[in-house]
């Protein structure tokens, strides 16, 4: 049968770990977080626990606790820094729960059962990176609060927006969120601490910043082998960045287009700053390029301040950089996005040895080709999870300058989501927009299940998508509606006219038809993560069911028996499939389907996809699937 055949060829990989973006340990899980994260993440762990079974998947997820904006955070409410985390990711921990997203565990970088081990691990990376010279000192300015003796991160510094068409009084120090401007802290004007009444001052400061640049082509070559599988604005934003290049000041045009035929491959663009802005396509052909300049004349630089980026802070509140790196490093810990690329690492450490597993069972997850790493993040992100993670486990190996052997961390996949817009507008609390995941679910009536279906359908993946909560309604309407129908009517029919038992029949070939375009189309779906236009398919699947009640009518005696038997036998065959198609969705309805279905729980299998329920299986009772929710208008 071809549907065996469909199913043989779904790639399949060894182990895999799901990760969603973490959340800082300052506030709700909001709609944002869920439709951005959680819900697709878990949605993909729960796909790949049907492909490949629940113990070879790890999904963890944690609050990113460490660095400034979770002291200050703690500061504000007036608490130690403990006992406010410890609130927020309880009520954290609660909500995902609710929405029923399945992680493994569910931790924090600093809890008592994560952070000794995210500390070994954090340490051993930089020890490994520092060794393979992946990381250089530099000295930079930085805040200080002369009153309080100590230096103030990014989040500490208030002061007026530099941009002189900008009046914000309360800018960032390195940015103002009301015009966007990025700036260097010196050019903040009239900065206070937000610490102490004191007026903050520059000073020297001692930092590790991490060279990406050492390893840039290995990260091109890796990345190049992702342009048909990642997401398109993540492929071209990384390669765009990784991509070897350089500049010189545009007055040397004439001199180059003259030269242009003759340098290796590249493409030109103009540059901000009177520059012209050289791509090639490798590092050889760039410092080629650079030469055959400078002998004529043309002196360039490179571009590669993106390969370039701190990785220590000064506060205390965080992983300490290791004492091998001498008296110099005492105080300073890791910057927090590091440290959170490494998290996920140490969360699968905890999840091993919440479930009683082995931890030298982390390499088969981590360290093997054949394995995969899933990670769920905002478009923002990209540039960490894909070039800084990347740059810093290739800097773990022993030889940094090729792609990973087995044994070795391996890099991972990235799923990006675009922002979630709240009927139309960014989410926020001023305008009156901002949902926490809990409200939905308290005050507007509405399953879990419908909630996770519609952020689903959202489709984050291709552009920020707009809840709407008009189209809301109009979903879940389908849902209680015809989708309801197409569950209810082949068990009520089975219970009325077939003493609820499946009839003596045989699958109609438009069925077999239908089943093999829809089980293609959902793997590949599946895969890539795109769930919106999948969603629509598998309602046009359930639609099956509602034609051929009108065409056959198994509910009515006056319709021909075999007919009859033959649609009710298939109607069940579709149910089947639907339902467990279905559940990564909505898990909580598909289980009370399973019920009422009455099959096991290891049904949830992508084996058990196409394969019929058996003549004379006895059906059990209908029950609410989908409630119906009357929204004011
Ligand atoms: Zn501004």
């Amino acid at each position: 049968m071809d549907i065996e055949k469909i199913k043989a060829e779904v790639y399949r990989p060894s182990r895999a770990v799901v990760t969603a973006g973490m959340p800082y340990a300052n506030g709700p899980v909001h709609i944002g977080h869920l439709a951005g994260a959680h819900v697709p993440a878990d949605i993909y762990a729960r796909w790949m626990r049907m492909l490949i079974g629940a113990d070879r998947v790890l999904f963890v997820c944690g609050t990113d606790d460490h660095g400034s904006t979770s002291e200050l955070a703690a500061l504000q409410a007036g608490k130690s820094i403990r006992e406010f985390l410890d609130g927020i990711h309880a009520k954290q921990k609660e909500t995902l729960q609710r929405y029923g997203v399945s992680l493994d565990t569910y931790t924090g970088t600093s809890r008592p059962e994560c952070f000794p081990v995210h500390k070994d691990i954090v340490q051993d990376f930089l020890k490994r990176l520092d060794h393979n010279g992946m990381l250089e000192k530099r000295v930079s300015r930085q805040w200080y609060d002369p009153k309080l003796q100590r230096f103030l991160q990014d989040r500490f510094v208030r002061g007026e927006c530099p941009n002189p068409k900008c009046d914000n009084k309360d800018a960032y120090s390195d940015e103002c969120d009301r015009c966007g401007a990025s700036f260097d802290p010196s050019e903040l004007k009239n900065p206070r601490s937000a610490l102490s009444d004191a007026i903050p001052e520059l000073r020297d400061t001692l930092h590790w910043w991490l060279d990406m640049w050492k390893v840039s082509e290995e990260l091109r070559t890796w990345i190049q082998t992702k342009e048909k599988k990642w997401r398109t604005g993540v492929y071209r934003e990384v390669v765009e960045t990784v991509l070897p290049g350089l500049r010189f000041d545009h007055v040397h045009e004439a001199r180059y287009k003259e030269l242009k035929e003759t340098l290796p491959k590249h493409k030109s663009k103009y540059a901000a700053g009177k520059k012209i802005a050289l791509t090639f396509e490798n590092k050889a052909d760039l410092l080629k390029g650079q030469h055959m300049l400078g002998e004529q004349g043309i002196s360039s630089a490179l571009i590669d301040g993106w390969a370039h980026r701190a990785i220590s802070r000064d506060v205390g509140w965080g992983i300490p950089l290791p004492s091998e790196f001498g008296p110099e490093a005492q105080g300073k810990t890791l910057y927090v996005w590091p440290d959170s690329l490494i998290a996920p690492i140490s969360f699968s450490t905890v999840a091993l040895r919440e479930k009683g597993l082995d931890a030298q069972q982390l390499k088969d997850f981590w360290c093997d080709p054949d394995a995969r790493i899933y990670q769920f993040l905002g478009v923002d992100n990209v540039f960490f999870y894909v070039l800084m993670q990347g740059a810093m486990w290739l800097g773990t190996q022993a030889d940094i300058n090729r792609l990973p052997l087995k044994g070795e961390y391996q890099l991972n996949d990235v799923f990006s989501c675009f922002h979630l817009l709240v009927d139309g507008e960014k989410m926020s609390k001023s305008r009156g927009n901002f949902y926490t995941g809990d409200q939905l679910i308290d005050e507007m009536g509405y399953s879990v299940d419908q909630v996770r279906h519609y952020l689903a359908l959202l489709s984050l993946p291709e552009k920020s998508s707009n809840f709407d909560f008009k189209h809301f309604g109009e979903r879940n309407r389908f849902l209680a509606g015809p989708m309801n129908a197409a569950f209810e009517k082949p068990i009520a029919a089975c219970h009325s006219k077939f003493e609820g038992r499946i009839p003596e029949g045989q699958l109609l070939d438009k069925v077999v038809q239908d089943t093999e375009q829809m089980l293609k189309r959902y793997f590949k779906s599946m895969e890539k993560g795109e769930f919106s236009t999948l969603l629509y398919a598998m309602e046009n699947y359930a639609r099956l069911i509602n034609s051929l009640f009108t065409q056959h009518k198994p509910h009515d005696d006056r319709a021909p028996e075999q007919g009859r038997k033959d649609a009710l036998y298939s109607c069940f065959y579709v149910l089947k499939n639907l339902m467990i198609m279905l559940y990564p969705f909505v898990p909580h309805t598909m289980e009370k389907l399973r019920d009422s279905l009455q099959l096991g729980p290891d049904v949830f299998r992508v084996e058990e996809l196409g394969v019929p329920m058996a003549v004379g299986h006895a059906i059990g009772a209908k029950q609410e699937y989908f409630p119906a929710v009357a929204v004011e208008s």
